[in-house]
């Protein structure tokens, strides 16, 4: 997989200095908490102790936990906010973590892929865990390390050499007062250089406001810091020279990752969000490895009907999921919406598998129609961003989308995790049923390993669909047309379109259009075009493109997404947005971004908040 940075979870903070560590740290995750507020907690060294403090829910629930238990003025400390991955968000799992001494403490934003294997090698050899997270490996493995070199940074260069996946790490020993040590892989952290005092962060935001002076830390190196400098080194102890650079942003836009709005930062984490979705989840062998979602596969081989059910941008995914399960898996699908479905009289049994998409995993119309599958008996696999949430817990089985907080109202990073979260379980159910043969798995895994590096390429390329929001800006209606995984794709278009722009937006299945919807075509209406691959079905291309004649007969302003190399378009695109050669079904994964680019961009030109469309709620927990 693309080596990138998973900057999609969790805040970390660490201090060292002349200032009590425990109200530089809490300053420190209030600016961080946007990242993750499934619980946070914070570690300070007093002397010979490791004094702890942690709450699950939101910063404020330790702010009070610390009004009546106040932690001691050391200046030595670190402190994190939760988006849990691994375990729910109990006080438990909160970080930091501590070795079976409390010596040490540590925190960790990531995943730990061979988190499982580590753990029964630790309990075999006699340590005591107290926590479900992956995180809590690193705290014995870092206990074992430094009681063999008596040296932090040693020690967290042993543990990074012995742990896969993305992690960003700080950790503290009550044996190195003074001194904080971190770590990375995939997973941002940056240093903050102050006069007499550092941070150790997982970005600027957390400490802004006390310096501008920033050090870099590359991919595999390691950080020790003490008040007075810090020494970077490679995993190998090789030492180097870490990036200084000059923090210009004001806290507001260092939240935001320099960016105007949070859905904008939220689009451009899109290749990382896919990353940490897929990682773990794709063997090297070209298989899928989904044992984490408890779904027994002789269950899997028994199923003979799916039905997903789903709301908004979520029910857009499920669309998606039907040609992917009926291609791969062979069974029938039907997609519902969850408010419909659970008012009617649907056939379930015990033979059905209902998959419930929500980012939230609180979307109370889904979670009613979870409720009502389970009555009937069918079983339940909820595909969720937010760890322990209520559709999760309601379910016989989940898989995580890792997409990080999502704080814009519009789903971007979220949807774009669903489909890939869709398409690990239609193949899974492939692979399990036998409907693909094991080199076609692998063809596809190895599709879907390289999607972080085609979102990041289109993301790259992005300016001229902008530029054509821009012209747009005043158009009265804008229709979107696709044909198979593109019809869905055209309707989360039109749906980012409304939500975002306010404007009157349509999304059609190309073929529909004769019966209906061509009445609407006159001079300069604008269609965007959702191209079907050239190579994939090749009569929904020449389907398509006959459409696109039609409406442009007609007088439409054609805006066409299509592959690279797809030159057959060319004659009839008045704008022609390039996306790059992926799989017939995967398209949409890079089909949908310009879609958000230009309802973003459409939003900013007509002066909406981004991030807080209006009449509109972040997860709807009423009907
Ligand atoms: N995987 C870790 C956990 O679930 C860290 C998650 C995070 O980045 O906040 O606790």
């Amino acid at each position: 997989m693309a080596a990138s940075t998973l900057s999609v979870m969790c805040g970390i903070v660490a201090y060292v200095g002349a200032r009590p560590a425990k109200d530089v740290v809490l300053e420190g995750l209030r600016r961080l908490e946007y990242r993750g507020y499934d619980s946070a907690g914070i570690a300070v060294l007093d002397g010979e102790e490791v004094e702890l403090r942690r709450k699950a829910g939101p910063l404020a629930n330790l702010e009070e936990l610390l009004a009546v238990s106040p932690l001691p003025s050391s200046g030595t400390g670190l402190g994190h906010t939760r988006w849990a991955t691994h375990g729910a968000p109990t006080d438990d799992n909160a970080h930091p973590h501590l070795d079976c001494k409390n010596a040490l403490a540590v925190i960790h934003n990531g995943v730990i892929e061979n988190h499982a294997t580590l753990r029964a090698q630790l309990l075999e050899a006699g340590h005591r865990f107290r926590s479900e997270t992956d995180t809590e490996v690193v705290a014995h493995l870092l206990e074992d390390a430094f009681g063999q070199s008596g040296d932090l940074a040693q020690a967290m260069r042993d543990v990074c050499r012995m742990i896969d996946g993305s992690f960003s790490l700080v950790a503290v020993h009550r044996d190195a007062p003074g001194v904080v040590v971190g770590a990375r892989r995939n997973s941002p952290l940056v240093v903050g250089v102050g006069d007499g005092e550092m941070f150790v962060a997982s970005d600027v935001a957390a400490f802004i406001s006390a310096t501008r002076d920033a050090l870099e830390l590359g991919q595999d190196q390691v950080v020790c810091v003490t008040p007075s400098g810090a020494e970077v080194t490679t995993f190998d102890g090789t030492v180097v020279n870490g990036r200084r650079y000059h923090v210009d942003w004001d806290i507001s836009a260092a939240e935001k990752g320099g960016y105007d709005y949070f859905m904008l930062k939220e689009i451009a984490e899109q290749p990382d969000a896919v990353a940490a979705t897929l990682l773990g989840r794709l063997t090297h062998e070209g298989t899928l490895a989904l044992d984490e979602t408890r779904l027994d596969p002789r269950l899997l081989r028994d199923v003979d009907k799916i039905v997903v059910v789903a709301c908004g941008s979520a029910y857009h995914a499920g669309l998606i999921a039907k040609y992917a399960i009926e291609h791969w898996a062979g069974l029938p699908c039907e997609v519902e919406l969850a408010s419909e479905f659970r008012y009617r009289d649907p056939i379930l049994d015990k033979q059905s598998l209902v998959i419930a998409i929500s980012q939230s995993g609180e979307t109370l119309d889904t979670l009613m129609a979870v409720q009502h599958a389970k009555e009937m008996g069918a079983r339940v696999l909820a595909i969720c961003n937010v760890n322990g949430s209520t559709i999760p817990r309601a379910s016989d089985a989940v898989l995580y989308t890792r997409a990080g907080p999502e704080i814009g109202v519009a789903a971007t990073k979220s949807f774009v995790t669903q489909l890939v979260a869709v398409y690990l379980v239609a193949l899974y159910l492939g692979q399990v049923r036998g409907t693909k043969f094991g080199d076609e798995v692998a063809e596809v895994v190895h599709e879907l390993a390289a999607t972080p590096e085609k979102v990041a390429q289109v993301l790259q390329t992005m300016e001229p669909v902008r530029e054509i929001a821009r012209q747009l800006a005043s158009a009265p209606t804008v229709l979107f047309l696709g044909r198979h995984v593109g019809y869905p794709v055209a309707l989360e278009g039109a749906l980012k379109l409304k939500e975002l722009a306010y404007m009157h937006a349509e999304g059609f299945a190309a073929g529909e259009l004769k019966h209906g919807p061509i009445a609407l075509i006159e001079r300069g209406v604008p269609v965007v075009i959702v191209m079907p691959p050239p190579t994939g079905r090749a009569v929904l291309h020449s389907k398509l493109l006959a459409n696109m004649q039609e409406v442009r007969a007609r007088g439409a302003y054609t805006i066409v997404i299509a592959e690279e190399g797809d030159t057959a378009v060319e004659p009839y695109a008045d704008e022609l947005v390039r996306v790059p050669r992926v799989a017939t079904l995967l398209q949409p994964i890079v089909s949908v971004i310009p879609l958000q680019v230009f309802a973003s961009e459409l939003a900013v030109a007509r002066g909406n908040n981004v991030d807080r469309p209006r009449n509109l709620a972040k997860s709807v927990t009423v009907e």
